[in-house]
């Protein structure tokens, strides 16, 4: 049961709303995700707010997710306990502060992925399985405006 403790801890800082599925309304967090969460939003020390967080394996299908996709609360390949993974919405933010999050994020242990409207982040690190390192990607929806190489120590 203490595994509600961190879900709970990221109830405080996002809403509910923020964290279910948008298909199935679920919240089924992994709770080294949830906890790293929290962490890291206490660190930023300013509000996320997030696009996308849970996924049944379902909606991430209907809404063409990767098939292995962490955002999902069940995982067909990974051994994961819940989502691992968010889409911080930062649409507005300056490229500044954009690649200040996202150096952040990374310095944390957290994956990062660069889109235009969103900076997906996930903690595929913390399943410690050499085939699924930490990592820095980008999406077809990105022009750039910095580079992996950036993000980076
Ligand atoms: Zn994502």
């Amino acid at each position: 049961m203490n595994d509600l403790v961190p879900v709970r801890n990221a109830i405080e800082f996002f809403s509910e709303a923020e964290l279910r599925c948008k298909g199935s309304g679920i919240i089924q967090l992994d709770p080294r995700f949830a906890s790293a969460l929290v962490e890291l939003r206490k660190a930023w020390g300013k509000s996320l707010s997030v696009n996308s967080v849970c996924r049944s394996p379902e909606h991430n299908a209907a809404i063409k997710g990767n098939p292995n996709s962490l955002h999902m609360t069940v995982n067909p390949k990974w051994p994961t306990l819940g989502t691992m993974a968010a889409d911080i919405n930062w649409r507005g933010w300056s490229l500044d502060e954009q690649l200040k999050f996202a150096r952040f994020a990374w310095a944390k242990g957290w994956s990062v992925g660069l889109h235009n409207g969103f900076c997906h982040i996930d903690r595929r690190a913390d399943l410690k399985l050499k085939e699924l390192p930490q990592a820095c990607f980008l999406y077809g929806e990105w022009d750039n405006q910095f580079t992996i190489e950036q993000i980076y120590p």
